[in-house]
This record gives C-alpha cells, sequence and structure tokens, in this order.
C-alpha cells in the first residue's frame, strides 16, 4: 500500500505542472526537429529526383524538323500515355497541389502577401505552441499556463533568431533561402511575444508582491526586457521598416539584445537561462560567419595585387538606374543567387549592407571554369530613395566596396524542356543569370532545356544597349538545339525606335483587346531582341506557349509569382514575403513537346 502522501497538495501542483511543462518543451522541439527532418528529406529525395530527371532528358536531343513517321509514332504513344487516367490523376493533384501551395497568396498586412503554404507554417506553428500552452491545464487555471507561457516562448529563442540569419541551419537542410525564412521568423517572433505577454498579464494579476515584487533585480530585469520587446514589435511593422529600414535595423538589434540580456538575467532565477544563451550563440555565429565571409571575400591577399579589386565601377543607364560591377578573385555564386554590398563612402553608417541580386553568372557562357581568375560580379541596381539614391547621386566612377555572400537557395532549371523566365524592371538581375546559367549549362551539355521564353518589361529604352551586349555575347554560346526567344516589353512611349529604321508590325492582344505596335529587331540592337511596345500579357504568352506544347504536352507552373512590377521598386514586396521577381518553371514532360523551334538567329 502506497503511504499517505506528507506534502501539501500545492507542493504536488507545483511538481506536476514542471513536469508537465518539461514535456510540453520536449514535445514541441520533437514536433519542430521533425518537420525539418521531413523537409529535409524531401529536399534530397527532389535533388535525387533531379538527377534522375536530368541524366535522361539531357540525352534527348528534340528532332527540329521530324520525319513524319516519327511524330506518328511519338503521337500515338504520348496520347497513350496522356489518356492513362492514372497520369492525368498524377497530373491533376500534382498541378491543383502547386497552385494551392504556391500560388495562392492572401494579404496578411499592408503590402504583405504570404502563399497557402507559408500560411500553413505559420498557422501550423502557432496552433502547436497554443496547444501545448493549454494542454493539462486543469480547466485553464492560470497558474498552470502563466509560467508555461514564458518556458515555451524563451525555449522557441534559438530557433526565432535562427530563422532570421543570413548564415542558418535551417537553409541549408531544406534549401530554403533566408529570405523567405524571414516570414516565420516574425510569425515566430509575434507568436512569442504573445506568450511573453500571457506571462507578464498572469502574473501581474496573480499579484506582485514579496518574491515576485520590483525590489528585485530579476524582476526589473523581466520588466526591462518586456519594454525591450514590446518595442522592438512596434518598430518592425512594415510600414516602418519601408518608411526607414536602417533606422529599424539598428533598432532592432539594441532592443533584441537589450532583451536577450535582460531575459537571460530574468530567467535564471528558475534556472531557465540556458533556453537563452543558445539564442546569443546562434546570433553570435551568423555574426561571425558574416564577418569572414566578407574578410574572405575581400581579403587583399586574394586580390593578388589587383587594387582594382576593391573597388566598384558605377554607371549610370538611366537617370534612376545604375549597373555596378566588381571583379572578385574566386567568389562564385548559383545564377539566382543575391549578396550584400557595403559601399563605406556612399553609405550614411560603415557597416550598412544592402542586398542585390548578381546579374552575371560566376563560370564562363562556353561552359569552361574560371577558376583562379577574377570573377565579373554586376548588379542591376534600381535608385529608391535612401542608399540607391546616394549611389546614383555619386554617379560615373568608383567606390571602395565590399561583398557579404553570395546568398539565397534559388531553384535550377536545368531539368525543365521549357523555361519562360518573366521579369520587370530590376527583376532582371535575378532572371538574366538564370538564362546565362542556361546557356552555359547548354553548352556544356548539362541541361535538358530546349526552349527558352525570356521575357522582360522596363520603362527605359537606354537598357536595351546594355542587355543587347550582354545577349549577344550569349547567344553566341548556344548551341543549334536550344530555341531562344527575347521579349522585350517597353512599357513608356518610345523615344528612338519609332524613328528608326526597324520593321513595324502590329500585334492584337486577344485578351485585352488593346493593340500594341512591334518593333521587331530594332537594328541597332542584336536581331533576337523582339521588342513590343506596351505590357506582356502574362497570361497570353503562358497560353502561347502551351498551345506550342503540342500533342498534349503537359505544362505546370509551379514557384513563381505572376506578378510584373515594371514600375516599382523590388523591395516593394520582396522583404521576404513575396517575389516581385518572377520565376516561371514550364515542366513540359520532353517526349510530347513537339514545336518547330524558333531558332535565334546567330546561328
Ligand atoms: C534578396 C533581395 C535581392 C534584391 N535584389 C535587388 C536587385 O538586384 N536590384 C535592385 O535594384 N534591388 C534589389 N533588391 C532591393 C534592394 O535591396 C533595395 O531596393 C535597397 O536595399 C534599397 O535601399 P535604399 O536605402 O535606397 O532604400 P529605401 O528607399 O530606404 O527603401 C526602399 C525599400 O527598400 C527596403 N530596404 C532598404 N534597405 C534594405 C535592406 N538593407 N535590405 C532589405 N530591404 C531594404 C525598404 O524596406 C523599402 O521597402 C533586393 C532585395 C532583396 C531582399
Amino acid at each position: 500500500m502506497t503511504p499517505p502522501s506528507t506534502q501539501p497538495s500545492g507542493y504536488d501542483d507545483r511538481l506536476a505542472k514542471k513536469q508537465i511543462q518539461f514535456e510540453h518543451i520536449k514535445d514541441l522541439w520533437i514536433f519542430l526537429a521533425s518537420l525539418l527532418a521531413f523537409l529535409t528529406v524531401i529536399r534530397i529525395l527532389r535533388l535525387l529526383l533531379r538527377l534522375f530527371i536530368l541524366s535522361r532528358r539531357v540525352n534527348y536531343v528534340e528532332p527540329l524538323e521530324p520525319e513524319k513517321h516519327d511524330v506518328e509514332s511519338t503521337t500515338s504513344t504520348i496520347k497513350t500515355r496522356v489518356n492513362s487516367p492514372i497520369y492525368r490523376l498524377q497530373s491533376a493533384i500534382a498541378t491543383t497541389f502547386r497552385i494551392v501551395a504556391f500560388r495562392w497568396s492572401i494579404p496578411i498586412g499592408p503590402g504583405s502577401f504570404a502563399s497557402i503554404s507559408e500560411l500553413t507554417f505559420i498557422f501550423g506553428y502557432m496552433a502547436a505552441m497554443f496547444l501545448w500552452l493549454f494542454l493539462d491545464t486543469r480547466n485553464l487555471k492560470a497558474t498552470f499556463y502563466q509560467a508555461r507561457a514564458a518556458h515555451l516562448a524563451s525555449c522557441q529563442l534559438p530557433l526565432i533568431i535562427a530563422l532570421a540569419g543570413k548564415n542558418n541551419l535551417i537553409s541549408w537542410m531544406t534549401g530554403i533561402g533566408h529570405e523567405k525564412l524571414n516570414i516565420l521568423h516574425r510569425a515566430s517572433a509575434r507568436t512569442n511575444f504573445i506568450f511573453l505577454w500571457i506571462h507578464t498579464i498572469t502574473r501581474t494579476l496573480s499579484g506582485i508582491s514579496g518574491r515576485t515584487s520590483f525590489r528585485h533585480n530579476w524582476m526589473r530585469a523581466g520588466a526591462v526586457g518586456m519594454a525591450a520587446l514590446t518595442l522592438m514589435n512596434i518598430l518592425s511593422l512594415r510600414p516602418v521598416r519601408n518608411m526607414a529600414f536602417e533606422f529599424f535595423l539598428i533598432c532592432h538589434i539594441v532592443l533584441v539584445l537589450i532583451f536577450l540580456f535582460a531575459s537571460y538575467y530574468h530567467a535564471q532565477i528558475a534556472l531557465a537561462g540556458s533556453y537563452i544563451w543558445p539564442a546569443l550563440f546562434v546570433w553570435g555565429l551568423d555574426r561571425f560567419i558574416r564577418l569572414v565571409r566578407v574578410i574572405w571575400n575581400n581579403s587583399t591577399f586574394r586580390r593578388k595585387g589587383d587594387p582594382s579589386q576593391s573597388l566598384a565601377t558605377v554607371k549610370l543607364l538611366s537617370e534612376d538606374t545604375i549597373i555596378m560591377s566588381l571583379k572578385r578573385q574566386d567568389f562564385s555564386w548559383a545564377p539566382g543567387q543575391h549578396a550584400y554590398v557595403i559601399l563605406p563612402t556612399v553609405s550614411k553608417l560603415p557597416f550598412e549592407a544592402h542586398p542585390f541580386t548578381m546579374a552575371s553568372i560566376s563560370e564562363k557562357l562556353d561552359g569552361t571554369f574560371s577558376k583562379g581568375q577574377a570573377r565579373d560580379v554586376v548588379f542591376f541596381v534600381k535608385g529608391c530613395n535612401g542608399f540607391t539614391k546616394r549611389l546614383r547621386d555619386h554617379g560615373v566612377g568608383t567606390v571602395p566596396a565590399y561583398v557579404d555572400g553570395p546568398y539565397g537557395c534559388p531553384p535550377d532549371l536545368c531539368e525543365y524542356a521549357t523555361c519562360i523566365l518573366v521579369a520587370g524592371g530590376s527583376g532582371i538581375s535575378y532572371t538574366l543569370s538564370l538564362f546565362l546559367n542556361l546557356i552555359r549549362e547548354n553548352a556544356r551539355g548539362k541541361s535538358a532545356v530546349r526552349r527558352i521564353l525570356f521575357v522582360w518589361a522596363f520603362r527605359d529604352e537606354s537598357y536595351l544597349s546594355w542587355l543587347s551586349k550582354t545577349m549577344t555575347e550569349a547567344l553566341s554560346h548556344a548551341k543549334c538545339s536550344l530555341s531562344i526567344e527575347l521579349r522585350m516589353y517597353l512599357t513608356a512611349p518610345s523615344t528612338k525606335t519609332s524613328s528608326s529604321n526597324a520593321s513595324i508590325a502590329s500585334e492584337k492582344d486577344g485578351h485585352s483587346a488593346v493593340k500594341t505596335t512591334t518593333v521587331v529587331s530594332p537594328t541597332e540592337y542584336h536581331p533576337s531582341l523582339k521588342l513590343v511596345h506596351g505590357r506582356p500579357n502574362i497570361h497570353r504568352v503562358l497560353h502561347d506557349e502551351i498551345a506550342a506544347c503540342t500533342n498534349g504536352g503537359s505544362i505546370s507552373v509551379d514557384d513563381g509569382e505572376l506578378m510584373i512590377a515594371p514600375d516599382s521598386c523590388w523591395t516593394s514586396g520582396f522583404d521576404g514575403s513575396r517575389a516581385t521577381c518572377p520565376l516561371l518553371r514550364c515542366r513540359c514532360t520532353s517526349s510530347c513537346v513537339k514545336r518547330t523551334p524558333v531558332r535565334h538567329s546567330s546561328r
């Protein structure tokens, strides 16, 4: 027989509270670790699948003018495959999933959107947190969740800080870039904020006296931490970030440090400081890696005595657009990645760093490697009101420059049969580097891509001479098996081309019934550049591409944003929540795409 307990029931409650608290924190971390493991496995499977698809498709060379016999036999094979109910069901499910998860987006604040997949993660995380907060609370007794709210919130601090870091384990494991993880950083940080306020309010309601009075330093530290956290949350709201990003950033870092140190001091009384110092460690590690990267990318000994490698060359493409180029020894990046640029003589603060996407690729277009050679890092910068305005005002010349990067996890498009790259304004940095890489991989025989449609909408005609030069070089390396179409949409009235001796054609836009005048290949630019006056009708462009996939080819558009913002600043929606640079990857089953390729005329 169990001897009757000699302890008061309050003691049992405290013991139970501690045990449940510990169990719930453990369960929460098991849940999050499982999610991370799941995403990592998905990534590995995708990489393996990609290798498999690539190895199958790379050797497939689409016949340019297929023999009648070939067409008939291929058509019947395709028809059998496409008409198979299992194939159709599988395609329908995959396409529906992609559309719902990645394409549908819902406004979550002024100028801020989240896709269904992002919202699933956000609400899933919040639901898990609240579930473990209120579970086993003996009819929602505040004493049971008052301390637990603080413990659950504190144990999440390392994760919240990791989600904000440029160098973080989560990106490396899942392949999700830091700029996309930022939305989860904000969601988890705000959940944490709510939890700490639940802790503060319930503690205040239960009475602040004796051991918990403000005569004690640990209680004062708690109040300081809460004040810093609250101010930080107010200053992190989008309007503040949009209006004064540098002010937000400095306040954020200072307030985070105050919050972490004060919380550590406060939590130590409950022996919970061990939740907080790992957060400081994660933050310090990210800063340390960034510092090492900056030193490594810009160090004198790697420049091999070339002083030009410490400078950036600035050219004005138009009155508000800058081409900034740097030379860097052995600095390499994947197409579509970005880097943080520090220009101490242009910025107001010595360590002010701004992200820009490399508009060039780090290896040579002809498929060879540039090991040991200086690479051209080119940025296409749209002038806004702060740092970029000062850079624009600086004008043509050279400036001391440092780069920190590369960052981001852009997609590899080589496995697709057809790629449609769509950009507006400065979004071209992203699509141009992907385009150049496809040409390079094609030259190396490592790409399954047979057709590229490159669409760019822009306002200033002067951009064309820059692009024409880049395209001329790129197209000279493309193999005959690659069909390339370059469609440029000039959204502002033309000043030059209408007076040029280019041939003029008219194009009736089927959907909007807007008549646009097309200037086909103005003579001063590369003959492949097709210039259209007006805005692109993306649906029409896609429709035409799908129609060109005769014989029932399957096309799905994934991972992109159907948004064209040629007149707006890139970050109007790129601050972690939405990429304004649209990328459409069309997965055409290569065996079922039979078209007459539009040849680029460099061949
Ligand atoms: C991953 C990524 C890649 C980008 N690539 C390009 C590119 O190739 N070409 C290009 O022209 N622009 C690009 N941008 C946008 C560019 O970083 C901003 O336009 C630039 O930092 C604005 O500086 P500013 O002081 O002139 O801006 P402001 O006029 O002060 O602000 C304009 C907008 O930029 C945002 N912003 C300001 N500073 C930063 C910063 N350090 N980090 C993030 N957002 C900031 C503000 O929140 C505001 O919404 C990219 C942004 C991101 C996040």
